[in-house]
């Protein structure tokens, strides 16, 4: 034991692998470094001003600062409007918003990426719940993965050919937490173009969470007619306090802003009795914390792998979302991950994180978070449910520092397994 309280052992394990990782880190060194031009870029031609980061209040009509920051992100997405919106209270509710505003009775949404995130399921209606899409009449038809991995594009195409109702077609990019592969750029990009040569009018709306700037373009740039994501994921950049955001096509979002607010009101309307500094320098930080999270998802995969556990993606992976996964032999192992990772949290540090029945879950879900913002996934987390075969999911972080002691105390706690 060093004066930190961590072994001589997992410290050395860990330095081999950041040696081991100099070649891939630098990639998305790169990528961060292209992105944070781009993000910088949006800020320049937008001439964003100290002016814009101030409260407003009532109808929000003299609120320049809501359309700037709408503006900063349309830039950045490569679209032509976006609606940014603390109002906005999750990922959820940006995507409930989008498939409200842009579907009608009497249309269909196809899932082109099987079962979505979970708690989309009930705003869809696979899973009951009052005033779904399903209540309100619209269909719902889902193609799933080829072996967990590819698109269908063949059987989406030829759903699209047969069935005119099909209004929307619909990505998540990624995995979440299924044990699927997360659906990266230049693959949405293939697959967006065989859609549009079937039916040009087709709206595709991507769930663009935890892909934000982890490659260098997002679905906007390759075809993709709506994005929409959580504030409290990369975005944000770790500092914006909450809220969503949606962006693409003009025509789509003027109907998703008169659902936002009411028929007619659409994105002027909107007050904020606090100032908007977060959401514009979040935003700004977003490309280099997205970095730190990535270098820190990528090290822990190599560490697991390297203390003989399997990592989905594997260290060396191509990436396109957050998602680290790391499958444990055991129960108990799962459990001390958790707890490693939760003893390395700035906040609650000293809470143990017990698996337990959450509501909505078939499962006991065991998580260990403790982050300066409630629930924030951008910030260093890991969740798992209690089920086989036993694996941990682990996202976000606003450090690689920060990141890396996570991962060298959970394997501290994991040597206690080795010698059993
Ligand atoms: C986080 C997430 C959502 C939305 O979740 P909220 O908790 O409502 O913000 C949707 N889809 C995916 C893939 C996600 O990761």
């Amino acid at each position: 034991m060093n004066d930190l309280g961590i072994s001589k052992e997992t410290i050395n394990l860990v330095e081999e692998c950041e040696e081991e990782l100099e070649e891939l880190f630098k990639v998305h060194e790169d990528i961060a470094q292209y992105n944070q031009h781009k993000v910088l870029q949006a800020f320049r031609n937008n001439e964003v001003a100290l002016r814009h980061f101030s409260a407003s209040s009532g109808y929000g009509y003299e609120d320049e600062s809501k359309l700037k920051l709408d503006s900063v992100y349309a830039s950045a997405f490569g679209c032509e409007d976006a609606i940014v919106r603390p109002q906005i209270v999750s990922g959820t509710h940006c995507l409930s918003i989008c498939l409200f505003g842009l579907l009608r009775p009497g249309d269909t949404m196809l899932c082109a990426t099987g079962t979505p995130y979970d708690t989309i399921q009930k705003t869809i209606g696979i899973k009951e719940a009052k005033g779904s899409l399903k209540e309100w009449g619209i269909g719902y038809s889902q193609v799933d993965l080829i072996d967990n991995e590819e698109i269908d594009i063949r059987k989406i195409t030829s759903m699209l050919a047969n069935d005119t109702d099909i209004r929307l077609v619909y990505f998540q990019r990624s995995r979440g937490y299924a044990n699927r592969k997360t659906i990266d750029i230049d693959t949405m990009a293939r697959a967006f173009k065989e859609i549009k040569k079937i039916n040009e009018d087709v709206i595709i709306l991507v769930d663009n969470c935890y892909g934000e700037f982890v490659e260098k373009k997002e679905p906007t740039d390759v075809g993709a007619d709506i994005i929409a994501g959580s504030l409290i994921k990369n975005p944000g950049g770790g500092i914006a306090p909450t809220g969503g955001y949606i962006a693409g096509r003009k025509k789509c979002i003027d109907l998703i802003a008169d659902r936002f607010s009411a028929p007619g009101l659409g994105k002027e309307t909107c007050s904020y009795n606090a100032v908007y500094t977060n959401f514009f320098q979040g935003f700004f930080l977003a490309p280099h914390i997205v970095l730190q999270s990535i270098k820190g998802a990528i090290l822990m995969a190599k560490a697991y792998e390297k203390a003989g556990y399997k990592a989905r993606p594997r260290a060396t992976a191509s990436r396109s979302d957050l998602i680290q996964s790391i499958e444990f032999n055991t129960e108990e192992e799962l459990i001390e991950f958790c707890k490693g990772i939760q003893k390395a949290a700035p906040v609650d540090s000293f809470v143990i994180p017990e698996p337990w029945d959450m509501p909505g879950y078939s499962d006991k879900i065991i998580m260990a978070s403790g982050s300066f913002i409630q629930g924030s996934s951008i910030e260093f987390s890991a969740d798992a449910p209690i089920k086989k075969p036993y694996i941990a999911f682990a996202q976000g972080g606003l450090t690689y520092e920060h990141i890396k002691l996570g991962i060298m105390y959970s394997l501290d706690e994991m040597s206690k397994f080795k010698n059993a």
